[in-house]
């Protein structure tokens, strides 16, 4: 596979000092009445935003937050509380026009001076920001003079801010943490080292069925837990009884098993699982795989599970996570998920967490595990396109 990454210039090659410069960053974190409850992804453009400021850029930022509705008040997708997350991180003024183009903006960014920052308001207030609309990209292009792609978690869409705008820029790249994920993700499809472990999980088999035939060509041994694994099991002829199963995807599960076989990959499946009468049960009960009690479903997997997957650990040189490994939302159904998370943080492999629950579960896993994984995805359905070898639209027309 080609580098993803070539013909695509980084910030630090972008001649950035004292330009206007837009960056699109991805603040789309997630709030409660009006408060941040994770600035993860603030965090994570700080590198490319201070290296902007460190050059004496003007740096003018744009990003979409939520699914403002037309003609609604959506005044609850303002990005003002990100604003000011920013200046308390940055420990500097963040100017804020209330609009992302228009004359007010004009003025807070014509006023900018080298070194000093500015955060339009929510792009999609705009219906023509997800239309990928010319003549609204033509008009945020006008504003800057050399163009920075950050925003990783939005780059799998088709959006003005991500695509169409950026072709109006000969000065056009992208930030570090873009590079930083496209780097990660494109190693565990690329040139893998061995042994190399893929572990799925998940809600269905029907989401994730580009990513296991990608995943099958590269992978030598995979593991499959989660509601996702019902299926396989089902595919094998076990009960599952009430558990999630995907009666129209048996097929294709048989088949997935057969491809795997062929190209010599081993898959291993639970050998128990936590099982109980709803998903609001206060406890679960451990049964062996073949002992699914009637009326009862599976909710994640058991003890002897986490053990064995995490078996395959200790020798992996390279591990890649996606899917949880049960209702992980849930104390009683969350040991699979937080046991996988932690043996494969302790493990010396090259480790990549993608999608956006999964990565949300490794958070809330706690014990400092976040830290311990080599990359953590902040693009949900980003990081699963760029596995399945999908051509993102806002890499693509960085190129050149
Ligand atoms: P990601 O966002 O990481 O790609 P998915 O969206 O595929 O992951 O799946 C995550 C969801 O799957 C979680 O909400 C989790 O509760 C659910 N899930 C996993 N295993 C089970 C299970 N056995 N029964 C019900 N839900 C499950
Ligand atoms: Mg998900």
């Amino acid at each position: 596979m080609s580098n993803l990454l070539d013909g695509i210039r980084t910030i630090r090659d972008l001649p950035i000092d004292n330009k206007r410069t837009f960056i699109r960053v991805d603040f789309n974190v997630p709030m409660e009445d009006g408060v941040i409850t994770d600035d993860l992804r603030i965090r994570e453009a700080l590198p490319t935003i201070k290296h902007a400021l460190e050059r004496e850029s003007r740096v003018i930022l744009g990003s979409h937050m939520g699914r403002p509705k037309p003609g609604k008040d959506n005044s609850k997708y303002s990005l003002e509380a990100c604003g000011i997350r920013l200046a308390e991180l940055l420990d500097a003024e963040v100017h804020m026009p209330d609009d992302c183009f228009g004359d007010a903006a004009k003025k807070v960014i014509f006023d900018l001076r080298a070194g000093q920052v500015c955060l339009l308001e929510n792009l999609r207030f705009h219906p023509e920001e997800e239309a990928d609309d010319e003549a609204f990209a033509l008009k945020l292009s006008e504003m800057a003079e050399v163009y920075v792609n950050d925003a990783f978690g939005a780059v799998h869409r088709a959006h003005a801010s991500v695509h169409r705008m950026a072709k109006f820029f000969r000065d056009r790249g992208c930030g570090f943490l873009l590079e930083k994920e496209i780097a990660a993700l494109s190693k565990v499809i690329g040139q893998p080292e061995r042994p190399y472990v893929a572990i799925l999980g998940g809600a269905k088999v029907s989401d994730k069925i580009a990513v296991v035939e990608t995943l099958l060509k590269v992978c030598d041994t995979l593991v499959i837990g989660g509601a996702m694994a019902n299926t396989f099991l089902a595919a094998k002829r076990h009960n599952m009884q009430a558990s999630l199963v995907e009666e129209d995807k048996l097929a294709l599960a048989r088949t997935i098993l057969e491809k795997a076989d062929a190209a010599k990959v081993e898959v291993d499946l639970p050998i128990d699982v936590v099982v109980a009468s709803s998903t609001q049960a206060e406890e679960g009960q451990v049964v062996a795989i073949n002992a699914v009690p009637s009326g009862k479903m599976a909710l994640d997997i058991g003890p002897k599970s986490i053990e064995r997957f995490s078996k395959h650990f200790g020798s992996a040189k390279t591990i890649f996570w996606n899917g949880p490994m049960g209702l992980f939302e849930r104390a009683p159904f969350s040991n699979g998920t937080f046991g996988v998370a932690r043996a494969m943080a302790s493990s010396s492999a090259f480790t990549v967490v993608g999608g956006g629950d999964s990565a949300a579960a490794v958070h809330a896993a706690g014990d400092g595990l976040a830290a311990k994984m080599s990359h953590i995805s902040t693009g949900g359905g980003a990081s699963l396109e760029l596995i399945e070898g999908r051509k993102l639209p806002g890499v693509e027309v960085l190129r050149g």
